[in-house]
């Protein structure tokens, strides 16, 4: 599995190297019942517990003095059930992992994110979402999950079962207990035609509402101090397949997308006076593509040159309004951006600390190098989110709190509510939760 977050010395530390932290000590748990008996332990040396899965949340959502829990050997697939169309995984299991077994099978999820190097119990606790008009984040797939609960025994919910807990559990923060395995909907594997297309930011955004009815999957990419944009919709198709063929592909999503998008991320870090250059060839330089290939090979791609990120949702029919006041942000400010900026969007759903929860949303997501400063450009950009009551993503950067949330959430206290009957003594708690769902 791929090891995003690293441990030296002692230290664990995330994905974008902005959080760090040292962990009492570390457990690897080979079944539920170690799992179980370590949560027990825990409990009775006073130590907090936190599982993790591969460091990829630029919050320190996932950070422990305590107890950690890796998820290396909680991995696979438990069942599959054709008749009702579901796989059960080890809560550790890497998306990657689970996405190649499913194609094995036939099988595919309905949608994904961007990467798959994140575990599922991971991905889904911070609310890990792709683009989608029907389609919501992973969690939203889930139909059932089993959870080692802070007096160390093993609770399973569903629709029918402890609905309650489903309700919040499918994004819980880590919050509510160890996930040790999670029952996703499947589908037979399909195929997606991806459409690649530059457009000026004019354009998409006075199109935005049909480019969003016309595709299944639409998303955006706009390239700070350009009025330049490039679109991608994915839509089902009958075939045939058209993979990008390999060298284009590698041409493409590696040497320009992670190669030369590296070399001037470097650039633009040791002269940032160049940045809005170099935004403006490298918007230019972009062509079309079109490609038809399985779920996972279409929506994931890798990302190797390392950022910070902050994402918040926020209502959709606001989005092209929040983008604007962005980019004029942008343009008025001193700020030198060299990341594009993503949007993408997601239907409403009924978990309730979903980003999504009883709400259509939009997504925009920024971005900094890894080792930039990016306090001015997120304080700036926060601004303008939570002024469309934007609810951030819980695995990146942000700065709100309870009060915030239970203004944004209208369930929020039913979460808080279910965390103070599974977890009175806050044995899941850490700082980032603590400020978030408060003490
Ligand atoms: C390069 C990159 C690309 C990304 N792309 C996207 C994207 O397209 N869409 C998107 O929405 N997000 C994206 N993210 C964010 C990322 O998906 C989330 O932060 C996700 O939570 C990371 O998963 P992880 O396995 O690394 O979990 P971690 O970051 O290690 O942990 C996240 C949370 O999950 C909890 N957790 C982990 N395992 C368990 C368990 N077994 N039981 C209970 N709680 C558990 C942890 O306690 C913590 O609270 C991206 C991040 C990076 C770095």
């Amino acid at each position: 599995m791929s090891t995003a977050a690293s441990a030296k010395n002692g230290t664990w530390r995330n994905w974008g190297g902005n959080v760090a932290a040292r962990p009492a000590r570390e457990v690897t748990p080979a079944s539920v019942d170690e799992l179980a008996a370590a949560v027990r332990k825990a409990a009775e040396d006073g130590l907090k517990v936190k599982a993790v899965g591969t460091g990829h949340s630029f919050t320190s959502i996932a950070a422990t003095d305590g107890v950690l829990i890796r998820p290396h050997l909680l991995t696979g697939i438990r069942t599959i059930d054709r008749d009702s169309m579901t796989v059960t995984v080890e809560a550790g299991t890497p998306l990657k992992r689970l996405n190649m077994a499913l194609a094995r099978e036939g099988l595919s999820l309905t949608n994904m994110g961007d990467i798959m190097e994140q575990t599922v119990s991971g991905a889904t606790s911070t609310g890990t979402h792709g683009t989608g008009r029907e389609s919501g984040s992973i969690a939203a797939q889930i139909k059932g999950l089993e959870l080692v609960t802070a007096d160390g025994s093993v609770l399973s919910c569903s629709e029918k079962e402890n609905p309650e807990v489903f309700a919040a559990a499918r994004i819980g923060l880590g919050a509510l207990g160890v996930v040790t395995a999670i029952t996703f909907a499947v589908e037979p594997i399909f195929l997606l035609t991806a459409r690649e297309e530059p457009m000026s930011f004019d354009k998409v955004t006075s199109a935005f509402d049909e480019l969003w009815a016309e595709n299944e999957h639409f998303e955006f990419y706009w390239f700070p101090h350009t009025g330049s944009t490039n679109t991608k919709r994915n839509n089902r198709s009958a075939g045939p397949e058209k993979p990008v063929p390999q060298l284009q592909g590698w041409f493409e999503d590696e040497f320009l997308s992670n190669g030369v998008f590296q070399v001037a991320q470097w650039v633009g870090r040791a002269a940032p006076g160049t940045i809005p250059s170099i935004a403006r060839i490298s918007s230019k330089a972009l062509s079309s593509r079109t490609y038809t290939d399985i779920p996972y090979k279409v929506f994931t791609s890798p990302r190797r040159v390392r950022f910070v990120e902050m994402e918040y949702a926020v209502p959709r029919e606001a989005v092209v309004e929040t983008l604007q006041e962005l980019k004029t942000m942008v343009d008025r400010s001193g700020l030198r951006v060299s990341f594009p900026v993503e949007v993408r969007t997601a239907p409403a759903d009924d978990i309730t600390l979903s980003t999504a929860s009883g709400r259509d949303s939009a997504y925009i997501a920024v971005h900094m190098v890894k080792g930039t400063p990016y306090q001015a450009y997120f304080t700036a950009a926060e601004r303008i989110f939570t002024a469309h009551e934007g609810r951030p993503h819980w695995g990146k950067v942000h700065t709100r709190d309870a009060e915030y949330f239970a203004g944004v959430y209208p369930r929020f206290g039913e979460f808080t509510a279910l965390r103070d009957r599974l977890d009175p003594d806050r044995r899941f708690q850490n700082d980032y939760l603590r400020r978030v769902l408060g003490a």
